[in-house]
Formats: C-alpha cells, structure tokens, sequence
C-alpha cells in the first residue's frame, strides 16, 4: 500500500511499508532493529533507526524524513562533494563501467539516472550510443548536456516522461539507495527497458566486511540520505520478484574505508573535547591522519581482495537483463 505526498513542484509516491511493520521488500513480517546513528556527514546530532528484515534481509531506514523535508539534508555541501567525486579523471574513474557495458551491448539508447554533471555519460559519447540523462538540479543537468550532449531529464526518476521499451542499456551508479520506494523504481526500469536491455546499477553492500567493522561509523550509511540498504542477498530476491534475469552480482576490490575513518577520527575528537570538522567542510588531512589513514591501507588490502572474492566487499556491483518476450 502506498500513499502520495504533495511537494512544491510534483508528486512523490512514498512506500508506507518503510514506516510500517512489514518488510517493504518481501512483506515479510520478522523485522529487527539494526542500528541507530546520526547523519555524521553534517555532524548532526538526530539520530535514525535503520530495521532489517529476517526474511530477505532487506535493511531500511525506518521512518525517513518525508520528501518535503528531504531538502535540508542534500546540502550546498553534499552536492558539491557528489559532483567533486564524479568529476577529475572520467575516463580512469569510469574504466570498469565501460568495460562492463561493452562485454553486454556495443551500442543503442543509454540512460544514465542520477547522471550529475555527466562523468560516466562522457566516458560513453561515441556514434555508436544515444545518452539520455536525468539529474535532480537543474544547474547540474546543465553541465551534463553542455559536455556531454545527452538529453537530460530534470527531476524526479519516477515522473520522467520516457515511453516503454526505449532503452538498450540503464545505469544507476549510487543511486538506488537513495529512492523511497525501490520495488517502484526499478518496475519503473524494467518498463523502460528494451526486452533484451541490460540494467547496471552500483550501491553500497550493507553486508560488507567493512559495515561490520566500522558499524554506526561506516561511510555507506549516509544517514538519512540512503533510505534502502542493499546486499547481494536482498536485491536478488527483489529482483527476481520484479522478473529480471541475474548477468551478474559481486563486490568488486573498491574500499570506502578511509572515509569511514574519517568518521571513527572525527567522533575520537568530539569525545577528547576538541571540535570536529564535518566531511561537508573537510579540508586536507593533517599529518596524523595520513599517517592513520595509510597504516589501515597497507594492513587491510590484503582484506580488500579476500572480502571481494567473497561477496563481501563494500560495494555491490550488478547486471540484469529485462527478459525478451517481456512487452510493456
Ligand atoms: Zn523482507
């Protein structure tokens, strides 16, 4: 059951199930608290509670805050360090990507959703490909057609006006986390896909090595902001519910391991009484940090590799197709 809520510019359907006492993956009814922690990005002090499911191990943050209020927590800040992290090197950031979209398709209709200023669109811009967009801010969305030339939609995923079977390939790198209601949104995909075409998408993995390890601190739960926590467990069963065929699932060797540090550093100094400076206004690291931050990248890479090759990595990397016969 869902109900809609009216916001200043469009209509956002928000899943009651995530205030709810049922799953909003499965409805299943063996929920638990998982954890609680504050948006530590902004070093704020309200604190979220995340349940998981015991069925299909779906992880979500129970009542999030409503899409009007969203806005106060996608700060100046955030979306400057989102844009930041997508720009620099396209081509070295978005290597494996590409690669991993040639070995499917060599060409035809893409859309990129949460596309920001078009890094991965760009690494794509050859005759053989169409690149289509869509990006929350319009300023945003501006840089992304002015470099990229790809027709970029602005707004929200679920009212963008594309018709059924339009695309070859759809990509959603750190997006999904981010929707309130995944099951709509990826139904929203499957529709806009090809029957044949690929969806590629990138996520954070909730049950990774390194969310074991650093807990309420680890960098991937960007509380509230990332609304769903997924695992290659939960967005199998979600996506076999949804009727798309798996191409593959895994956790490539990536580490967000020194952010998290960031966070371990910045409560050790707001316990010693000093101030913290959030990650939103981070300036370079001084001396002790680096030297922090290089001793756990000499004494964890060889964790990094094994918790890949195990499913356990942080970052959860996966390929579906829309299955052919499959007509909307
Ligand atoms: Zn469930």
């Amino acid at each position: 059951m869902t109900s809609t809520l009216e916001t200043d510019n469009n209509t956002i359907t928000v899943a009651e199930s995530m205030t709810g006492t049922t799953c909003p993956t499965c409805g299943g009814h063996h929920l638990a608290p998982f954890l609680t922690a504050p948006d530590r990005f902004h070093l704020r002090t309200q604190v979220y509670r995340l349940m998981r499911c015991d069925d299909c191990n779906a992880v979500w943050l129970h009542d999030p805050p409503i899409p009007a209020q969203m806005g106060e927590h996608y700060t100046e800040d955030y979306h400057r360090a989102i844009v930041t992290a997508g720009e620099g090197s396209a081509m070295d950031r978005w290597k494996g990507q590409v690669e991993m979209i040639s070995r499917h398709k060599a060409g035809g209709d893409l859309l990129d959703i949460g596309c920001s200023s078009g890094g991965f669109l760009s690494t794509m811009m050859n005759p053989a490909w169409s690149l289509y967009g869509i990006e929350m801010e319009e300023s945003t969305a501006q840089r992304a057609r002015a470099t990229t030339g790809a027709r970029v939609f602005v707004g929200d995923a679920m009212e963008a006006p594309f018709l059924p079977n339009t695309f070859d390939v759809i990509t959603c790198f750190d997006v999904l986390e981010h929707v309130y209601s995944p099951r709509q949104f990826l139904s929203k995909v499957q529709e806009w896909l090809k029957p044949g075409g690929i969806f590629y998408a990138m996520m954070p993995n909730i049950d990774s090595w390194e969310a074991g390890l650093f807990g309420t601190h680890w960098f991937g739960l960007e509380l509230p902001r990332h609304l769903s926590h997924f695992s290659p467990r939960s967005l199998r069963y979600l996506m076999n519910e949804l009727g798309f065929e798996e191409i593959c699932v895994q956790t490539p060797a990536c580490s967000y391991y020194e952010r998290s540090i960031n966070y371990v550093y910045s409560s050790v100094l707001k316990k010693l009484g000093f101030s913290a400076t959030s990650q939103a206004k981070a300036t370079p690291a001084g001396f002790v940090h680096k030297a922090v931050r290089k001793t756990f990248r000499i004494a964890l890479s060889p964790l990094v590799h094994i918790a890949a090759f195990a499913g356990a990595g942080p970052c959860l990397e996966v390929v579906f197709k829309k299955r052919t016969g499959v007509e909307h």
